[in-house]
């Protein structure tokens, strides 16, 4: 277990954090630095056609080792980290036989990592816990799933008697830019279908996730001096707070769970003449998806109606779809994950994603792609941690799923 503590303390000590404001591909210039040491380290394990393509994807072939035809699968990982908090200096913190107590993270700056608000530690009392000095982000998200699949891909190069097919492997640049699949080349991948390792508590598997679309409300309004605006005057704020409170109310992020979807006002700028506001729409069902793109647009034709037309504009764009439709064709590659975290003695948790995943955009470019846990916390922030018992286990998943995936095919 070391060896896979050693490699995830390298690759979180890179900086690479993305930038959602450059339109650049990659959006920065720094990911290349994790990039190339992947390919070194890639090589060095004895990994086959390893490539790094102008856009700063990296792909590589571990080919079979048995005579029979077995699908081509594959295991996907991003190298970058969350623009929300700075990924310098890196300076990892060991906890071994996790006492199940507060951590104090960072003395001076009084940050601590304690169970009584992030209650998900105490599933690790008794193991090894990496965390943060409370002064950045840790990076398991997703350098824990860059570490198990490059870890995975050593054990069955060590262990031929582990009998496997052809498997490939992709590390992308920019997820956490929403851009991670858009450069993302699946015929040069070749997999007939694939995981992303990026989830987070062990055990978990994801399959589904939204639908979603953003939505721009514009409320044109008309400026009159106050002394002598009546019949004259349009007040685009309260015009938008009609348009508000035609939603439906209880049908927002902080009032939904599960399978229940929303509409979330997530901006709005006002002044009497212009009032923009804008939204995200999300329903796992694609049905209820569209009727809540149709009941936001009545809402708007309902007050032009009322008002005079073109007082209230809306412009819905969709921005991606539930991976459940191009699962469930293929639902053996769920049960696979699921089995080899059985044997495993790994309880699955099968759930929906109240988000998005490179896996869903792959899905629909032709690679189905569920996504497996990695095994971190708290991602994005300075309590970001990861237990290296988990590390390891989704490792060992990665092996099992190559295992039973090859046995299948017998
Ligand atoms: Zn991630």
């Amino acid at each position: 277990m070391q060896k896979i503590i050693d490699r995830f303390v390298k690759y979180i000590k890179v900086d690479t954090q993305s930038d959602p404001e450059n339109p650049a591909f990659p959006s920065t210039e720094k990911q290349w630095d994790l990039a190339k040491i992947l390919v070194e380290d890639l090589k060095e394990i004895g990994m086959e056609d390893v490539t790094l393509d102008d856009n700063c994807y990296i792909m590589a072939t571990l080919p079979s080792n048995v005579d029979f035809e077995v699908p081509v699968i594959g295991f996907i990982a991003h190298i970058d980290t969350s623009p929300d908090y700075t990924g310098t200096n890196v300076n990892p913190q060991f906890y071994p036989n996790y006492d199940g107590k507060d951590i104090v993270l960072n003395k001076e700056q009084n940050i601590v990592l304690s169970p009584s608000y992030f209650d998900d530690l105490l599933l690790y009392k008794g193991q090894t816990l990496i965390t943060t000095d409370g002064t950045t982000l840790l990076g398991a998200d997703d350098k824990a799933g860059v570490t198990e699949i490059v870890s995975a891909m050593e054990y069955l190069i060590q262990h031929p008697e582990i009998k496997h097919g052809k498997i490939r492997i992709g590390f992308t640049p920019d997820e956490e830019v929403g851009k991670g699949a858009h450069m993302f080349d699946v015929d040069k991948f070749g997999a007939e279908w694939a995981y992303t390792m990026d989830g987070s508590q062990v055990g978990e598997l994801e399959f589904e996730n939204f639908n979603a679309a953003g939505a721009k409300v514009t409320i044109n309004g008309k400026i009159v001096h106050p002394g002598y605006a009546k019949g004259k005057m349009i007040n685009s704020m309260l015009i938008a707070n009609d348009f508000i409170s035609g939603l439906p109310k209880n049908e927002v992020p902080e009032k939904t769970e599960g399978y229940e979807g929303f509409y979330h006002l997530h901006t709005m700028e006002g002044e009497v003449e212009k009032t923009n506001l804008e939204y995200i729409i999300r329903d796992h069902d694609i049905k209820l998806f569209e009727e809540r793109k149709a009941t936001f647009q009545k809402v708007a034709d309902d007050l032009n109606k009322k008002l005079g037309s073109n007082i209230v504009e809306v412009e819905i764009k969709d921005q991606y779809f539930n991976m459940r439709e191009k699962i469930e064709p293929v639902m053996h590659i769920v049960d696979i994950a699921e089995e080899a975290m059985k044997q495993l003695n790994i309880k699955p948790l099968i759930k929906a994603i109240r988000g998005g995943t490179d896996g869903s955009q792959l899905s629909y470019k032709g690679l189905p792609c569920p996504n497996i846990f990695a095994g971190g916390h708290n991602f994005h922030g300075r309590y970001e941690y990861v237990p290296a018992e988990s590390l390891k286990l989704a490792t060992d998943v990665i092996i099992k799923i190559a295992q039973i995936t090859t046995e299948r095919a017998q």
